[in-house]
């Protein structure tokens, strides 16, 4: 058990001075007490500022690797589609030992990025060619124990995965290793729980298909009504899938899935990108998480989210990583709200009224990680799993460090070099801005990547 001492944290209830944050030994906040006084017992943060930390719902741990890649122009119009050619190409040559190496840097440059938990949308199941391991969770269970390695907090999603477009086509043959039928998905998420079993506290299973481009109805009814809870799904990332998916289905991507399925609370539709004004207000009203990746879909040429019509309609949002191209919360947050400046000529867009930029982003990104990870966290409450960060003040250059000025000085000015500490369900993973298991994590990963450089086909 630990008691933290804050001078500046942020509570439900708003900022707050002089707070003891009682952490059992179960990584779950046991009692918060503001306006009191320091026990000789408590660890004091000194100057530092505590926040709650976000859970990071999207993300392919492995194409960290590929990061920087891709940046060259190949052809006279490179687009997602020629991204994708190379990141399969990529993964022709990537082992399980790879898989494992790559998402546990990506993990720890989330937890040293200020993330509390992450949500790891994991498709790829099979050998190169296709064939299953013989344990059909091996590529799972390499997820789970990168998360171990890196300490922070999983929910790992086994992803459906049966065809390689709209309509049903069938997959190409860089897209076997992901290939899934309803029973071989039954069989790994039954091999994925007994993993999970021998798991930290905090590690949850979610659920998800692909997205529309690798379901069909028939398939998302049964897995719908056989997996309970809440799934992450890609919606409408680029325009084409949203062309291929209505000319197939009728109705645009985000649209079918409102008509179609028991979309509700806890559900992150990820990228949902291109939506209409109808689509952005039935999707706000259901509950659902819009998962967005700004920096990704910057990166490749998505579109801009409809976010100022969404916020407005009440909707949740949360923040992922997605490619990992680079791994930055406060770039994502900052992303977000300059899509919007640009589309609407206007600043401080994603705010409810008259309210911290900054603030309203932080706080988006604690509710709608917390929903779509189907994790206690996101607030320094009582009960909540203790996923923390704090900042140091004195390690930005801000006119004022203190409340929304702190965060507003985090998303905007550069606050990133602020991060200090980070706890993932109790575990203090960082420290003074840096990982505790850096050297070994980084040493395994660039030893995968020299020879996933050398070796790729
Ligand atoms: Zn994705």
């Amino acid at each position: 058990m630990t008691t933290l001492f804050a001078k500046r944290a942020l509570l439900p209830s708003g900022w707050a001075e002089d707070v003891r944050i009682r952490i059992g030994a179960d990584g779950r906040i046991m009692e918060v007490e503001a306006g009191a006084a320091r026990d000789s017992g408590d660890v004091s943060l000194g100057e530092k500022t505590i926040l709650p930390a976000p859970g990071d719902l999207h993300s392919h741990g492995f194409q960290r690797a590929m990061a920087g890649l891709a940046e060259y122009r190949s052809t006279s119009a490179d687009s997602f589609w020629t991204w994708r050619e190379t990141m399969y190409w990529f993964l022709s040559a990537l082992s399980p030992d790879d898989v494992e190496a790559v998402t546990a840097f990506a993990f720890m440059e989330m937890a040293e990025a200020g993330y509390g938990a992450v949500a790891e949308f994991h498709y790829v199941h099979n050998a190169p060619g296709g064939a299953p391991y013989d344990d059909i969770a091996e590529m799972s269970s390499r997820i789970i124990a990168a998360g171990e390695t890196a300490g922070l907090g999983l929910t790992l999603l086994p992803v459906f995965y049966a065809y390689g477009g709209a309509n049903k086509a069938p997959l190409k043959p860089r897209q076997k290793r992901f290939e899934t039928t309803l029973d071989s998905y039954a069989s790994l998420r039954a091999g994925v729980t007994r993993a999970a079993k021998s798991g930290a506290p905090d590690l949850f299973v979610g659920n998800s298909f692909h997205s529309l481009r690798a379901a069909g109805p028939e398939e998302i009814r049964i897995l719908t009504e056989t997996y309970k809870g809440a799934f992450h799904v890609h919606a409408a990332e680029q325009v084409l899938e949203v062309d291929d998916v209505k000319a197939w289905l009728g109705a645009r991507p985000v649209e079918w899935i409102l008509d179609n399925t028991p979309i509700g609370p806890g559900w992150c539709l990820v990228h949902a990108t291109h939506m209409t004004e109808a689509e952005t207000t039935g999707l706000a009203r259901r509950g659902a998480v819009a998962g967005v990746c700004p920096v990704t879909e910057g990166n490749l040429g998505d579109g801009v989210f409809n976010g100022a019509a969404y916020l407005e309609a009440g909707g949740k949002i949360g923040f992922g990583t997605d490619s990992n191209i680079s791994i930055s919360l406060a770039d994502e947050l900052r992303l977000l709200e300059y899509t919007q400046r640009v589309t609407h000529k206007s600043r401080n867009v994603m705010c409810r009224g008259e309210w911290s930029a900054g603030r309203t982003l932080y706080e988006l990104a604690l509710e709608g990680g917390a929903a779509a990870l189907s994790r206690a966290s996101g607030a320094i409450a009582p009960g909540r799993w203790a996923d923390l960060v704090t900042l140091d003040p004195s390690k930005v250059s801000l006119s004022s460090g203190e409340g929304d000025r702190l965060l507003d000085g985090f998303v905007f000015a550069g606050g990133e070099r602020a991060i200090s500490d980070v706890w993932s369900g109790g575990r203090h993973i960082v420290k003074d801005g840096v990982h505790v298991r850096r050297d070994e994590i980084e040493s395994r990963f660039r030893a995968s990547l020299s020879r996933l450089r050398h070796e790729a086909p």
